[in-house]
C-alpha cells in the first residue's frame, strides 16, 4: 500500500479534525527524519499522512512563568533560544545540522533509543506535555508520557500540541556521551537540574536516556541527594542508585556492560559541573 493522501492542516483544528477517526491507517509526519526514512524503505506504509508542517505548531514563548515550546519547534530554533541554557545543549547533541533543521522538539518523543537526546533534557526540567485531540485538550507531566519501548500515553486521534516547562529552572547540566564528540548516537545521556542552598541540594531532577526502554527519571538517585551536599560519596551513592534504576542495553554502538560503566560516570561530570 502506498500513501494515497497527504494533507498539510493550517491549525491544530483542522489536524485534529482530520485525526477524529480512530480506524484510519493515517501517520502524523512533524520533521519526518525518523518517519521518512522507514517509509522509503517500505516499513512504514501508512494510507494517509498529516504534514504539521503548518499546523501553527512552531512557536516559543513565555507566558505565566513557563516556557512554552510549540511541538514542531524545530532543534536548530531551540539553538538560539535563550532562557534555558540546558535545552540549547540538547538541541545541539542531536544529529548533525541538517538533522536538527528539520527534527522538532515534539517529534524527539518518539525517538527509540538510543534517541531522545532533547527528550531527556525536558525531563530533567519536569516539562508538561499537553495533548490535543477532536475531545478536550489535556496536560500531562513528561514522566507519564512514556509506557514502554516505543509506546506512549497517546489515544488514537491525539498529537503532542505543545510542551509546558516551569521557569526559572535550577542549576542545570547536560551530557551526551558517544562514541565521538558530535553527531554521533548516545551510549548514555544524562540531564540534571538541582535546587541547592548553602551548599544543600533541596530539589533534585536526574534524567537518563539510552539505557533504558525510553528516556527516564532515577527517581532513587534524585532522593538520595535531596538533604545532602554533593560530597564524591554522596555522588557515587546518586551514582550507583541510577545504574540500578537503567537497563541498559546492547547494540552497534555499545554494550551493556560498558553503558553501565558509563551511568556513574556521566552522572558524576554532570554533578561536579554545578559543584563547580
Ligand atoms: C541521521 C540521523 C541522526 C539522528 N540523530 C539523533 C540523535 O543524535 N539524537 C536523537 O535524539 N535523535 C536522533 N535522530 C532521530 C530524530 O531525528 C529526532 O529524534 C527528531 O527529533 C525526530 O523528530 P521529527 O520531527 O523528525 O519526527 P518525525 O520523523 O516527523 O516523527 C517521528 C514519529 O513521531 C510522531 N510524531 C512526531 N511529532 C508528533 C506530534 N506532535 N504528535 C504526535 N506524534 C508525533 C510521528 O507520527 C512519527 O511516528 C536522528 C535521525 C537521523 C536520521
Amino acid at each position: 500500500m502506498s500513501i494515497e493522501e497527504y494533507y498539510l492542516p493550517k491549525s491544530i483544528e483542522e489536524t485534529i479534525g482530520i485525526l477524529d477517526d480512530p480506524g484510519q491507517d493515517l501517520l502524523v509526519l512533524a520533521g519526518g527524519t525518523l518517519a521518512m526514512p522507514l517509509i522509503n524503505e517500505g516499513i512504514s506504509t501508512p494510507q494517509k499522512v498529516v504534514g504539521l508542517k503548518n499546523a501553527g505548531l512552531n512557536y516559543i514563548d513565555q507566558v505565566d512563568g513557563e516556557l512554552i515550546i510549540g511541538a514542531t519547534t524545530t532543534l536548530t530554533q531551540m539553538e538560539s533560544q535563550e532562557d534555558l541554557p540546558i535545552l540549547k545543549d540538547a538541541a545541539q547533541a542531536v544529529g548533525g545540522w541538517a538533522i536538527r533543521n528539520m527534527a522538532t522538539v515534539g517529534g524527539n518523543l518518539f525517538a527509540p533509543p538510543p534517541g531522545g537526546d532533547f527528550a531527556v533534557a525536558l525531563l530533567a526540567l519536569d516539562a508538561k506535555v499537553v495533548i490535543a485531540s477532536n475531545g478536550e485538550e489535556r496536560t500531562i507531566p513528561i514522566n507519564e508520557f512514556f509506557t514502554g519501548f516505543m509506546t506512549n500515553v497517546l489515544d488514537p486521534g491525539e498529537i503532542v500540541k505543545e510542551l509546558r516547562i516551569p521557569l526559572p529552572a535550577g542549576q542545570t547540566s547536560y551530557q551526551k556521551f558517544g562514541r565521538r564528540g558530535a553527531n554521533t548516537p548516545s551510549i548514555v545521556t544524562i540531564a540534571v537540574n538541582l535546587r541547592i542552598s548553602e551548599e544543600t541540594v533541596e530539589d533534585a531532577k536526574i534524567a537518563l536516556g539510552a539505557v533504558g526502554p525510553h528516556p527516564f527519571r532515577a527517581i532513587k538517585a534524585e532522593d538520595s541527594l535531596v538533604g545532602k551536599s554533593l560530597t564524591e560519596k554522596n555522588i557515587q551513592v546518586a551514582g550507583a542508585l541510577a545504574v540500578s534504576e537503567s537497563e541498559p542495553f546492547t547494540d552497534p554502538i555499545a554494550s551493556t556492560w560498558y553503558r553501565e560503566k558509563m551511568i556513574p560516570i556521566i552522572l558524576s561530570r554532570c554533578l561536579e559541573s554545578i559543584q563547580r
